[in-house]
């Protein structure tokens, strides 16, 4: 896509602070960070949110759930609690229309969320 910020990230075209990538997955520092660990997990094939997912997505999504998990194991952070999190659309304040799984944590978050 190329109007996609995401997609711009993922080919290199806007630089990142990237934590990991393989072949379908990038995970890279959000810009504003809204806690100490603030990633976003995102797939490299471009699917603009969550209400765009078909079943062929479904490998990809846990794919994307395990591995902020892993990031937020070896960031330490497991045990005491991170969170996970898609917005979708507007009333989620969803901004960026490329799906990303935001993890949050290294600090108490409130709940519910505002
Ligand atoms: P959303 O509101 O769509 O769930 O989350 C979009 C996230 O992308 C926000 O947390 C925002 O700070 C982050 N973001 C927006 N533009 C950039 C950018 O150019 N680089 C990075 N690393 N993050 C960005
Ligand atoms: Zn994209």
């Amino acid at each position: 896509m190329v109007d996609c910020l995401f997609c711009k990230i993922i080919n290199r075209g806007i630089p990142a602070s990237i934590v990991y990538e393989d072949e379908r997955v990038l995970a890279f520092n959000d810009i504003n960070p809204q806690a100490p660990t603030h990633i976003l997990v995102v797939p490299k094939r471009h699917v603009a949110s969550l209400n765009d997912l078909s079943v062929e997505d479904d490998q990809l999504v846990g794919e994307l759930v395990r591995r902020a998990a892993a990031i937020a194991n070896e960031r330490g952070i497991s045990a005491g609690g991170f969170r996970t999190v898609f917005n979708t659309n507007r009333d989620a304040g969803q901004t960026v229309f490329h799906i990303h799984l935001h993890l949050l944590g290294g600090r108490s978050l409130q709940w519910p969320p505002g």
